[in-house]
């Protein structure tokens, strides 16, 4: 047994040290990793809790059984409603802002979350995390409305996010770089694994949903042409392909070993300028992603400073290397000055999804 190992309330103090702030950040992030350890917990006993299915069924005790993302929901909320630490909560779960409740003293940080993020993969066992994002609440603000939540990535204090696979991590950063933290199961305790998390510049992995390639911009479908061409197209290279649908495992991949993860604007529902969500998904990701080094954008600007317009705004994402993230917003860039007439070779005449099909 290994003593004085850095755990995640240690390296936080310690990190606090060096910023404004103080204990009450520090104490707003013991109450998250409380509320994470809970949440591990509970996503680890899988179907033997039988939480898993839908509301409006029961358990073998009678009682209804409330899907994990409403627990997930339920637990951050009671972990960090008591501290004094919070103005107000906002979560992925719930249409407007949570109020502290009156018989608890009211802080000066708001706190943003998605409480279990890649949820349809439970059935499957596949890796869910939850992600959350730490803003202050404007001055003088006690009862945040909607509007107070409105700031963008560039004014978090504290962003992270909390990984349930094989091993239970949570990757945070206070703008001191992305450290990560596995829980030690035999003390209960974060510790310090992965500190400075660092992201190459290049990458010969990309993630994407294919099955959306035929609503995809002009852009994003020559970057995805070029990298499946490989070895033997313009990048030179072969690219391998990953998609887990899950955004938490996918960035931690990426800060694990580099690569590109994009859920790119699209034309499926034109309503949708992207599919994840600003404040709690988008942000915290890309404030941990910039820490490492690596780039967050829209694929037409940096994601942190996207001006919110609703607390569960969608944006496009486009992340991880920051030369690959760099040549995405580069084709973008010459697509909307109409300098590039692109046409995908996937989509010519005698191609495999072109006119050759309507011959058959
Ligand atoms: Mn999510
Ligand atoms: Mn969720």
């Amino acid at each position: 047994m290994l003593y004085g190992r850095t755990t995640l309330s240690k390296c936080i103090i310690e990190e606090q040290r060096k910023l404004e702030g103080g204990a009450e950040l520090i104490a707003l992030v013991n109450d998250i990793q409380t509320a994470c350890k809970y949440i591990a917990s509970a996503v680890a006993r899988g179907a033997l809790t039988g939480a898993r299915g839908s509301t409006g069924a029961t358990n073998v005790q009678g009682e209804d059984v409330k899907p994990l993302d409403t627990i997930a929901n339920d637990i951050m909320l009671a972990s960090c409603e008591w501290g004094g630490y919070l103005a107000g909560m906002a979560s992925e779960e719930m249409e407007a802002p949570y109020a502290i409740p009156a018989r608890y003293p009211r802080g000066r940080y708001l706190l943003v979350f998605d409480p279990l993020d890649g949820s349809s993969n439970l059935d499957v066992n596949v890796t869910v995390g939850t992600i959350f994002s730490v803003l202050r609440a404007p001055d003088g603000v006690v009862d945040p409305r909607p509007e107070h939540f409105l700031q963008p990535g560039t004014a978090q204090v504290c962003a992270g996010y909390a990984l349930y696979g094989p091993a239970a991590m949570i990757v945070i950063t206070l703008g001191t770089g992305t450290h990560g933290f596995t829980l030690d199961p035999e003390i209960g305790a974060y510790i310090l694994t992965h500190p400075n998390l660092t992201i190459a510049p290049d990458a010969h992995e990309f993630a994407v949903n294919a099955s959306n390639m035929r609503f995809w911009e002009p852009p994003v479908r020559r970057y995805v042409d070029e990298c499946l061409a490989g070895r033997t197209g313009v990048r030179g290279k072969d690219f391998n392909m990953r998609w887990i649908a899950s955004l938490v495992a996918e960035v931690h991949r990426i800060l694990m070993r580099g690569g590109l993860f994009m859920y790119p604007k699209d034309t499926k529902d034109p309503a949708k300028p992207g599919r994840l969500r600003l404040l709690y998904e988008a942000n915290p990701v890309a404030m941990l992603i910039e820490q490492a080094g690596g780039a967050a954008s829209t694929g037409r600007g940096r994601i942190l400073d996207v001006a919110p317009g609703a607390l569960h705004q969608r944006v496009p994402v486009v992340l991880g290397s920051r030369d690959e993230v760099a040549r995405l917003e580069r084709y973008h860039a010459e697509f909307d000055r109409g300098e590039v007439e692109f046409r995908s070779p996937l989509f010519n005449e005698r191609s495999l999804f072109g006119a050759a099909h309507a011959a058959n």
